[in-house]
């Protein structure tokens, strides 16, 4: 439920409610507007929610009490408008800057990611992806570095200042993806894995979370509510493409998701047109629409040399392609009231 609290509310009445809240067992989430402050409480185990609702009704300091329709509760907009979070180096995403994370699909060896990762910081990009534990259609395919990946991408962290975003695929390597990432991946084959998504509710890090290749908006929404109950408001949800009967793309990069999560949710929106489509040359037109469709962030595959990338090369930009790319997204995201 939604407790709107009246604008004569004092700290002592909300933190009065807050405790009441608290002791029948409910998890509280504050959110303050310019006017009136909004208690959010999502009880799931609480029973005689109906009974709760009309007493806290009949409170003087409050205004009115509104049930939370959306099954995603703590992901839903009826909680909070928009939200913008830290991801670490002062480094925000959900605020009216842009944030692009780009780099090639897989760490590739120390002295390549390095080499990428110096093309792209001086072309302005501050967060670094690349995939440590790679999840590839064919068990023959290289399968990322594993640790050692992550220990490379350490020294780009370390010798860039780059933040570093990369994917966890199974539980028993999260305490290693968390201890080397900045934001830790689930990518589309993982977003209905339960017991991942509760893991990384109890992760210290932010969590972008890839929409499932064949997901509805409501199970990804529903996906980033896991993370959320167990503990870890801190989501970024990833549009990367869906399965459809197209064959040209690889994907179809569904920009209505893009558009939908943004009326539906409060959490950050990142797009991927790399994922998305497939193919290299459809990257800048599908970037530039994700950001005219409302989205927060980008994730691009980019390399030094695309035609050397171990995995995806045919859909990864050269650094060349960024920078030209670069000066059209500020010009979208200036006609949105965005900046890059
Ligand atoms: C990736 O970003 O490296 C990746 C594997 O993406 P997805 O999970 O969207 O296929
Ligand atoms: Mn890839």
């Amino acid at each position: 439920m939604i407790i709107v609290m009246t604008s004569k509310a004092t700290l002592k009445d909300r933190e009065a409610i807050v405790k009441r809240l608290e002791n029948q067992g409910y998890m509280v989430d504050i959110s303050e507007g310019k006017e009136r402050t909004l208690i959010g409480a999502i009880g799931a185990n609480v029973e005689n929610k109906e009974a709760i609702m009309n007493q806290l009704s009949t409170l003087p300091y409050v205004e009115n009490v509104v049930p939370i329709l959306k099954p995603y509760k703590l992901a839903g907009k009826e909680i909070h408008e928009s939200t913008e979070f830290d991801l670490g180096r002062g480094v925000t995403i959900g605020g009216r800057d842009i944030l692009v994370m780009a780099g090639p699909c897989a760490v590739e060896g120390q002295e390549r990611i390095l080499e990428i990762a110096r093309g792209l910081k001086a072309a302005g990009v501050k967060v670094f992806r690349a995939g440590a534990y790679k999840p590839r259609t064919s068990p023959y395919s290289f399968q990322g570095y594993g640790l050692a990946g992550l220990k490379m991408l350490d020294k780009v962290r370390e010798e860039t200042g780059m933040l570093i975003v990369t994917e966890v695929m199974a539980p028993r390597d999260l305490k290693h993806v968390e201890k080397y990432a900045d934001v830790v991946q689930i990518g589309t084959r993982n977003m209905h894995n339960f017991e991942l998504l509760k893991d990384c509710g109890k992760c210290s890090k932010p969590i972008l979370l890839k929409r499932g290749l064949a997901a509805t908006i409501e199970e990804w929404l529903l996906a980033a509510e896991y993370i959320m109950k167990a503990g870890n408001p801190r989501v970024i949800l990833c549009e990367r493409g869906i399965r459809t009967f197209e064959t040209h793309t690889r994907n179809t990069l569904d920009l209505n998701a893009v558009a939908s999560v943004k009326h539906l949710s409060h959490l950050p929106v990142v797009a991927d047109p790399s994922h998305g489509t497939g193919r290299y040359e459809l990257v800048a037109p599908m970037a530039k629409a994700s950001i005219a469709a409302g989205a927060d962030g980008l994730m691009l595959e980019a390399h030094t040399n695309p035609g050397e990338a171990i995995s995806d090369s045919q859909q990864t930009i050269s650094i060349k392609d960024y920078r030209a790319l670069k000066k059209q997204l500020a010009a979208v995201a200036a006609a949105v009231g965005r900046k890059l």
